[in-house]
């Protein structure tokens, strides 16, 4: 089992040593090497994703990914920036799955903005198709408008494009992960106007035909969003594509009221896989020894499960996380009175203590 560890940036190195540490006590034998990624990797050898980097991440069975990112490299040229590491291992890896669960943790009911009764107990899986869609489609770009509402103006485009084999094997995805929960599926698309998610929702439907015993539903972006805080308890697997899963991931993530809380997977057809929190590299708590590592250890827990066949490690580790929480122990993000603040690294020790 070797896996590729790319701490990054800002937090990244803090959080991800805490994971490591986790996985280095559940008695399993892997192979872990690190490289420098995103700023840290553009420091040192000018780009932010070597190809050193990019060589033993593509080896790998798995990717343990930290985060990246700072104000500081906001003038670089964009293929330059950190962030273009993400972009760059997707894309390589053909990292097209993205899993981002989203879990309401009974101890933290408190930290979220929607009533108890609203979350308590949520847990949801959001899938979104990642290497398509308006992110990725040609042509984009700028010129002279030909025709439109101003003809002869400057203009913006960019192009939301799917085909059939990249929503098939989404949504298989989905159908086969539904078939290790409650068996149901909810497919957003905004089929009422856009010619693309009107394709995706006939291609959902078509490959639904394998799945009988797993329900379908099919809901409108606009009516997801809505629905997500009004009764997020109803959905359970949710596929969409990569424009509606970026903004619908987020906000059922903040469901939970804890970003620091929440890991990600991101698979491709071979389920090699690149895990990581569902946050970024938190550059005004970086180096503090404060923020919350727990995201980043739940994503070593899908990492066992998905890409290493470790699901009872898994099972092991997310009880320790829960194990924890019940004693009280709370890093600065999750804190509220009458529990215990800890830093990065009493955390982590405690996970790794509960582990037995
Ligand atoms: P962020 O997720 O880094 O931080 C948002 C807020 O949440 C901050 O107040 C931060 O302190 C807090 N936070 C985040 N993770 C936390 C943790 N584990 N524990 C405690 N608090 C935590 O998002 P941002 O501030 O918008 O972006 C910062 C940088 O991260 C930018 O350069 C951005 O491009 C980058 N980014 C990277 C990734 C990634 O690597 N996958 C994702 C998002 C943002």
């Amino acid at each position: 089992m070797k896996i590729a560890v790319l701490p990054g940036d800002g937090i990244g190195t803090e959080i991800v040593a805490e994971a490591v540490k986790v996985l280095n006590v559940l008695g399993l034998k892997f192979e872990m090497e690190q490289a420098l990624v995103g700023g840290a990797a553009y420091e040192a050898h000018g780009h932010p994703l070597p190809e050193s980097t990019l060589k033993l991440a593509k080896e790998a069975d798995a990717v343990l990914f930290g985060a990246v990112g700072d104000w500081k490299y906001d003038k670089l040229d964009r293929p330059l920036r950190p962030e273009q590491a993400i972009l760059g291992l997707r894309k390589n890896l053909g990292l097209f799955a993205n899993f981002r669960p989203a879990i309401c943790y009974e101890q933290l009911v408190g930290a979220s903005s929607l009533k108890p009764e609203l979350i308590a107990g949520l847990d949801i899986l959001i899938i979104r198709e990642l290497t398509g869609d308006i992110y990725f489609g040609q042509p984009r770009g700028r010129r002279v408008a030909t025709d439109g509402h101003f003809p002869g103006a400057e203009e913006a485009f960019d192009t939301m494009r799917y085909s059939r084999p990249e929503i098939e094997r989404i949504a298989h995805v989905a159908f086969q992960a539904a078939r290790k929960r409650s068996k149901k599926v909810t497919s957003v698309d905004k089929a009422n106007v856009l010619e693309t998610f009107q394709f995706w929702k006939d291609v959902v439907t078509e490959v639904h035909a394998q799945y009988p015993d797993v329900e379908l539903q099919h809901m409108y972006v606009d009516n997801a969003a809505m629905q997500l805080v009004k009764a997020p308890k109803a959905f359970d697997v949710v596929v969409t594509g990569n424009m509606f899963g970026d903004i619908l991931s987020d906000e059922a993530s903040m469901l939970t009221g804890s970003i620091g809380m929440l890991p990600s997977a991101s698979l491709n057809t071979k389920s090699q896989g690149l895990y990581e929190p569902s946050h970024g590299s938190a550059p005004d708590i970086a180096g503090k020894g404060v923020a919350n590592p727990l995201a980043t250890i739940l994503s070593a827990a899908m990492m066992l499960r998905f890409s290493l066949n470790q699901a009872e490690a898994a099972d092991r580790i997310e009880a320790a996380v829960n194990k924890v929480l019940s004693q009280g122990l709370r890093t600065a993000d999750i804190y509220s009175e009458g529990t215990t603040r800890v830093g990065t690294r009493e955390m982590g020790e405690a996970v790794v203590k509960a582990l037995g």
